[in-house]
């Protein structure tokens, strides 16, 4: 069932096995799972239903902070309070973390994640599937091509509807949207409930025997961090760990590519249906450079008859299952230059290409987020991030590129004109980076309260009933986008409530 807690109608009081707090891709997947396994799941939801749409200006507005360190991690943009999360607006790319990103490096502290790589992966099929991903498609490889991954698209699945039926169909599950978590009510190391409430001044209480937030990689900090009675410095945080670590993957263009065969490289780099080429350095290679992880793509800039751009914007939109805007207009660009159209289809002349990196950024607990002295409508205390990007990271990112020079060259693909900030030997970063809205870290899982926030089984430390979901568990996050390893690891939990509740 699936309620609006604006509705008089809907209930103020309710109790459940487990009340799972954040109606993105973890939360869904997770009170999907748990009610399929039988035990009766609150999925409370700050937003409105999915198709509502943007204008929930006022709920929005919770998310507003200051940011107050490397420019592209402001917690007022990128994410999205409405059921789906932000998957409201991803962009659907996929990829698996793999046996290096679990592993410990002895160059990278932090590094190793507390649970067997195979614990995870083993829920990656699964995942997959519930982000529509389909089966890698065979493709033409050059020779050269040694070293390379391919990442999947999401169609992309936006969990608040294409779950919206599963959630008000499945009897165990009971959603309440605009049901925004205002504290949990906490028994020194027991949580008995949440408290919630909405705009419109109304509240509520959720008494559950487990607790999971949920609420993505910002929010679940901040929620934690807020000071609660017995827990003056918030929750988990005894050792003033909750917040720290905050990573993104650093995702910028690097280099220009001066290609040999422009066409030939353009051909093995663009998107194939669903899935997109990325080179990589092998394992050995990055080892022997103590390396972070880094991918690399390559984009090429065309000139575009606007008779193309209008057909590409047509058809972006109807794979979007969207009504074209504007649809007399483009269609009149298309007719009136079909050798345009041809041309770009065929592959229209390329300007320039680029060389990208994904880069992994080290954990450093020297980035992270705070709360400020001011406080949103609930009364919680807003957020601050402070984004840091080290000098590690920015050698790593110098030292890949390099290789990935030496390689190319070697290879007679082509010469590499690295981009100015990267050359200097003071780190020196562009004033904006985007961090593709990737937020990592800041419940760290760990063996122990001293060096993270939650335990193997992502159970807040020194906390009985308590659990976190999402990649703020990540303690390292290696260079694929997130959300994939997010919905694994919300499957990986529901089979460890089974056993915590039954
Ligand atoms: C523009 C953009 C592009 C992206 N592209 C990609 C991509 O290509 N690939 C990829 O893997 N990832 C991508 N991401 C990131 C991806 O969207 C996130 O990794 C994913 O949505 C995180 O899932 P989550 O469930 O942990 O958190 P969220 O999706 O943030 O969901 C958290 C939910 O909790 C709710 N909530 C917050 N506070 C409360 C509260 N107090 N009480 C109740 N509910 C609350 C929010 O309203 C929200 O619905 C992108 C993000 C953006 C913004």
């Amino acid at each position: 069932m699936i309620a609006d807690f604006l509705d008089a109608a809907a209930p103020e009081r309710l109790s459940a096995d487990a009340c799972v707090v954040g109606g993105g891709p973890a939360g869904i997947t997770l009170a999907l799972r748990l009610a399929r396994y039988g035990f009766r799941t609150v999925l409370l939801e700050s937003g409105g239903r999915a198709q509502e749409g943007d204008d929930q200006e006022a709920v929005h507005a919770l998310s507003a902070g200051a940011s107050t360190g490397q420019g592209g991690a402001d917690p007022g943009y990128c994410r999205l309070r409405r059921l789906g999360g932000s998957t409201g607006h991803w962009q659907g790319w996929c990829g698996r973390l793999d046996a290096q990103d679990f592993a410990p490096r002895s160059w990278l502290d932090g590094s190793g994640w507390p649970v067997g790589g195979d614990e995870i992966t083993q829920y990656y099929p699964e995942a997959e599937s519930l982000c529509e991903l389909e089966p890698l498609q065979p493709t033409p490889t050059a020779a050269w091509l040694a070293w390379e991954r391919f990442w999947r698209f999401s169609p992309p699945t936006r969990f608040g509807t294409r779950y919206a039926k599963d959630l008000s169909e499945t009897s165990q599950v009971t959603v309440l949207v605009h049901a925004t978590m205002t504290s949990l009510d906490c028994d020194g190391a027991s949580i008995r409930g949440v408290h919630f409430a909405n705009l419109a001044g109304r509240s509520g209480h959720v008494q559950a025997r487990v607790v999971v937030l949920a609420t993505g990689g910002m929010e679940n900090a901040r929620l934690l961090l807020q000071p609660v009675a017995g827990h003056p410095r918030g929750i988990g945080n005894r050792y003033d760990q909750v917040g720290r670590y905050f990573m993104q993957h650093i995702e910028l263009p690097v280099a220009r590519l001066l290609a040999a065969d422009p066409q030939g490289v353009a051909a093995q780099f663009d998107t194939f249906g669903r899935q997109r080429r990325h080179l990589v350095l092998s394992r050995e290679a990055s080892e022997a450079r103590r390396l972070l992880r880094c991918a690399f793509s390559v984009s090429s800039e065309r000139e575009l008859s606007g008779a193309y751009l209008a057909a590409r914007r047509i058809w972006g939109e109807v794979r979007e299952g969207r009504w074209p805007e504007d649809l007399d207009t483009s269609v009149e660009a298309v007719f009136s230059d079909l050798g345009g159209l041809i041309e770009g289809m065929r592959g229209a002349q390329i300007l320039s290409q680029r060389l990208n990196a994904y880069a992994e950024q080290a954990p450093d607990p020297a980035s992270r987020v705070t709360l400020v002295d001011e406080r949103d409508p609930f009364g919680l205390r807003r957020l601050r991030v402070d984004w840091r990007l080290s000098e590690q990271d920015f050698r790593s990112i110098r030292s890949a590129t390099l290789a990935m020079a030496e390689w190319l060259g070697q290879h007679g693909i082509g010469r590499l004109q690295i981009v100015d900030w990267l050359t200097c030997e003071t780190p020196s970063w562009p004033e904006h980076i985007w961090g593709g809205c990737h937020h990592m870290g800041t419940t760290r899982m760990s063996t122990d309260a001293r060096s993270g926030v939650v335990d193997a089984d992502q159970r807040v430390h020194g906390m009985e009933n308590l659990f976190v979901a999402g990649s703020s568990v990540f303690p390292t996050g290696g260079y694929v986008p997130p959300t994939l390893t997010i919905v694994a690891l919300s499957l990986r939990l529901a089979d460890h409530l089974k056993g915590v509740l039954s």
